[in-house]
Order: structure tokens, then sequence, then C-alpha cells
């Protein structure tokens, strides 16, 4: 059977085939541009990378063009072989805590959410009208980012301010990057041969966004973005957490309204507004070696934010078993992984550095009492294995 993974943003499309249970990538792709003037489609199938010019006008039409692609490559033979498409929608709020059956109801629902994800959850919507559109004998499956995080306490998710600004605005830590953080919980248990459901794991998701969740027998109990994925831990542009009396401060000091003061801190901080060279952790690791003295001071500010949370999520669950990287920096960079993981040898932290420089999945040594994974993010795959299960009316829990 065969189940599509979405991911729509407001001018893109991304796109993988699952042929399921086994798992195995039919094709994947994204169309990119959507809306401009030079629309382009990049897929891949068997290997082989293919970028087009397409001539596309929004998302309804490349849903037409990925039909026409999967037809005339035979990748089907038919659209009703495809059971199922899985569509990533990233604030779900407090009213969806699992994935969810999207009908007209679910919809409404999504874009009402959108007071909280101004951005992301109108192009959502607008992919799941596309595909809702072109292939409405499907079962169209709504994946949130923020789902995973449901199972936080009301002392985790709730915020020190006036309890009426709860009750009204639902103003409440939400938590983003579930999909994933979920994802890389049940592989650490499937490579360590254990249940989840009994293991203490933190999950370090290190990419343009970094977040790190704390995930107690398979459930998570605290994660560090909230309200929005500002907060948390310093990242490629956002700042992650400050003290929210900078804002005015800021505001005054430079006589820029509140909408350019909430720019800089989700668009020109982090590493670019420390390093002042680049959002790219790459790029920011290049200079340093070379004594750029700014970005030698944003790598030790990322390194020190994501310690300083790895030691407060020990704490807060009393343990870890194990500790995760994932995302475009944990998994490639052997340098964030040992200087994080060095100096842990209180916590029986003990990193395998032959390993570690290697990118293996798992970097400890033998005796280390915490096991390190490094585990590639794949939230298309965990998207599908939502969509399968509830198309085969199975928990994801029952399946892996
Ligand atoms: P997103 O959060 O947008 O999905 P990614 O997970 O792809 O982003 O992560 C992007 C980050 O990963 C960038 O800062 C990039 O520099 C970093 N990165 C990608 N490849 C490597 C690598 N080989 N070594 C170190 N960092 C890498």
């Amino acid at each position: 059977m065969k189940i599509m993974a979405i991911n729509a943003g407001s001018s893109s499309l991304k796109f993988q085939l699952f042929n399921m249970p086994s798992e195995t990538v039919i094709i994947k792709g994204i169309f990119e541009r959507i809306g401009f003037e030079t629309p382009e489609m990049i897929y891949t199938i068997d290997g082989k990378k293919t970028k087009e010019k397409v001539s596309i006008f929004n998302h309804g039409d490349a849903v037409d063009l990925l039909i026409h692609l999967l037809l005339s490559n035979h990748l089907i033979e038919d659209l009703s072989e495809i059971k199922a498409i899985g569509h990533r929608v990233a604030q779900g709020g407090s009213y969806f805590k699992s994935a969810t059956v999207i009908d007209d109801f679910v919809v409404g629902k999504i874009e009402e959410l959108a007071e909280f994800a101004p951005l992301h959850n109108p192009a959502s919507v607008q992919g799941i009208q596309a595909f809702m559109g072109k292939m409405p004998d499907a079962l169209s499956v709504a994946v949130f980012d923020t789902a995973f995080h449901q199972t936080m306490a009301p002392e985790t998710y709730l915020y020190p301010i006036p309890y009426e600004f709860f009750q009204k605005y639902n103003i409440r830590k939400f938590g983003f990057h579930g999909t994933n953080h979920h994802y890389v919980s049940k592989e650490a248990a499937r490579i360590l041969n254990s249940r989840i459901e009994n293991m203490k794991v933190i999950s370090c998701h290190l990419g343009n966004g970094v977040s790190i969740c704390a995930i107690d027998h398979g459930k998570s109990v605290n994660t560090s973005m909230g309200f929005t994925p500002l907060a948390g831990l310093m990242m490629g542009t956002r700042s992650g957490t400050v003290d929210p009396s900078i804002v005015p401060y800021m505001m005054e000091k430079t006589r820029t309204d509140i909408h350019g003061i909430l720019s800089i801190l989700n668009k020109k901080s982090g590493f670019l507004g420390i390093s002042g060279i680049s959002n790219d952790y790459r790029d920011v690791e290049e200079a340093a070696k070379w004594g750029h003295e700014r970005a030698q001071l944003a790598l030790k500010m990322f390194l020190s934010r994501i310690r300083e949370y790895i030691g407060a999520y020990v704490a807060f669950m009393d343990g870890v078993d194990a500790i995760i990287f994932t995302g475009g920096i944990g998994e490639n960079s052997a340098v964030v992984r040992n200087d994080i993981l060095s100096n842990m040898t209180y916590l029986g932290v003990r990193i395998d550095k032959d390993l570690n420089n290697r990118n293996a999945i798992s970097i400890h040594q033998p005796d280390s009492k915490v096991k390190l994974l490094v585990i590639p993010a794949n939230e298309e795959l965990m998207i599908a294995r939502e969509a399968w299960c509830i198309s085969e009316r199975q928990t994801v829990a029952e399946f892996k």
C-alpha cells in the first residue's frame, strides 16, 4: 500500500511517497517558488535526481503535475493505490493531541489555529485542500508538530503570568519539532533493543531551528520551544529565550515598532546576529577556525545553552538513559557533539571519540551509563507511519 507524506509551505510543497509497511521511498521531491515567476520541481526516483522548470501557478497545479509524474513514470498505475496522504501541520494548539483524519471541521480548526502560526497553518490548509480536491478518495491525515508535546503537565506548559491569559487566550507552551522528537525517540528504543516505555530520553534537534525535548516513558514531558518556535535555545537566526524586558528597551533605543523587534529576534539573531557572518553553522565554524572572534563566541554561546538544557532536563526527569542528536548540525557535526558531551562525566556520559568522528549511530563507550545516539531526522517517515496506522486503524505504538 502506498502512503504520501506532504509538507506544504506558502510557496513550496515537499512530497515523499512510501510503500508501507516496508517504508521504502518510491519518490521524493519538492516544488519550489510556487506563485512566483520561475517555479521548479526537483525529485528523486531510484537515486536519480531531476530538476525541471515548471509552469504552475498554485498548489493545485503542483498536485496535478505530481499525479502526472507518478503515472507517467509508472510509480502507480492508478490513483487508488495511494491509500492515505499525511500532511504536516505546524500548530494543532491544545485541540489536537494526536494525528487526525481531516474533514471540513478539522480544516476549519487548523484555519482557526492560524492565529498561533500565521505563516505555517494557512500553507498547510492550501496543501490539504489541493490534495482533497484532486484526490478525494484518499484518506487525508493531519500530523501536528505540537501534538507530541500535549502530554506535558500544566505546571510545565503554563507560564507564570495571570491565569486568565491561559483561560481566555490559551497562552501556554506548545513546543514544536514534535514529529521528529517522537520519531527519533522510537528509533532510539529500537536501536538499543529496549522499550521506549522503560526509557528516559533527551532528544536534541539541532538544525536551523533548534529544540531539545525531555521524553519520559515515551511521552514528551518538557521541551525548549514555547508558545512559538522563537523560545528556547540559540538558533540560526532566532535568539531563543531572552528577558522580555529587552523588547520595550530595544524599541525605545532604536525607535523600532514591535514587529521590527520581533523580526530582529526571529531573523537577525542567533548565529547570524552574534557572528555577523551567517546563519549557517558550517560558515560560522569555518570562520571560527580562522580565528574570527565573534564566530568563536557564537559557537560557545550555542554549545553552552545546549549543555544548560540537557542538565536541566536530566534534573527534570531524575536521570537520562539516552541522549539523541538529530537535525543538520546534530547529525553531522562531530565537533558539536564532542564539545557538548565531553564534560558530562558526572552523569556517567562517556563518548567514543572515534565513533563520534565517523558519525556512527551509537557514539558511546561500552561502559557509558548514558547511551549516545546520532539519528537522522525523518519527519516524512513519521508522517507516513501516522497516516498508515490511521488508515489501518492501528496506533503507532502497536506498529513499531
Ligand atoms: P532545518 O532546520 O531547516 O531542517 P537542517 O536540519 O537541514 O535545517 O540543518 C541545517 C543546519 O545544519 C545548518 O546550520 C548547516 O550548517 C548544518 N549542517 C548541515 N550539514 C552539516 C555538516 N556536514 N556539518 C555541520 N553542520 C552541518
